[in-house]
């Protein structure tokens, strides 16, 4: 359903909209930088909501006066370029045995630590659901007790990866009939 092209500065603003409460509360700093002319295809709603759930959680699992880095770039791959935005904190880590569980429906590392922040574990699925359904994926790194980055990496618009993906989608619509030209 609706698909348009969407500057990655209005997801940044509107998740940095979404934590400010939050963060001025927690004395946690939001920067940004990089987002200049990158633009992604795909669900607004969506993608909004994939980026501002990473920011919140980013802010929700960091400690007071810390800092919290949005970050855009274009990285080359073979058939064509990735946008990659990247949000790191200075938090409190993911322990390595449950760094790929955190993805899953429902998964929190630590329910009783993270009880405050009143999560039901269901942002990082939403996250990686939306990434998927826009030809992407979202990746993590993290280091316990130093912080996390969360990278949410979506075809470049007009890529031949994503120009694949288009056509693709398209002939799954026409039901698999459609020859792609050549
Ligand atoms: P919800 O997002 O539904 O409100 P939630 O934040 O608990 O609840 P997810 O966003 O899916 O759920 O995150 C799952 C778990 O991964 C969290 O409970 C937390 O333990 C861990 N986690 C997610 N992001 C971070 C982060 N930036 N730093 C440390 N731990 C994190
Ligand atoms: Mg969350």
């Amino acid at each position: 359903a609706g698909a348009e092209m969407v500057p990655v500065e209005d997801l940044v603003v509107e998740a940095m909209d979404r934590c400010r409460q939050q963060a001025a509360f927690k004395h946690i700093t939001i920067a940004s930088g990089g987002t200049d002319d990158l633009s992604v295809w795909g669900n607004r709603a969506q993608l909004a909501a994939a980026l501002g759930n990473l920011v919140e959680n980013a802010v929700n699992y960091s400690p007071p006066h810390t800092r919290v880095a949005i970050s855009g770039s274009r990285v080359p791959v073979q058939g064509g370029d990735i946008v990659e935005i990247a949000v790191t904190d200075q938090g409190i880590g993911i322990p390595e045995m449950d760094r790929e569980r955190v993805f899953e429906r429902f998964y929190r590392v630590d329910p009783a630590r993270s009880r405050a922040t009143g999560g039901t574990g269901l942002g990082l699925a939403i996250v990686k659901h939306v990434a998927a359904s826009h030809g992407g994926e979202v990746q993590v790194w993290s280091a316990e007790g130093q912080g996390s980055t969360f990278t949410l990496r979506l075809p470049e618009p007009g890529s031949a990866r994503e120009r694949h993906l288009a056509a693709r989608s398209k002939r799954e619509r026409l039901g698999g009939t459609l020859h792609e030209p050549a």
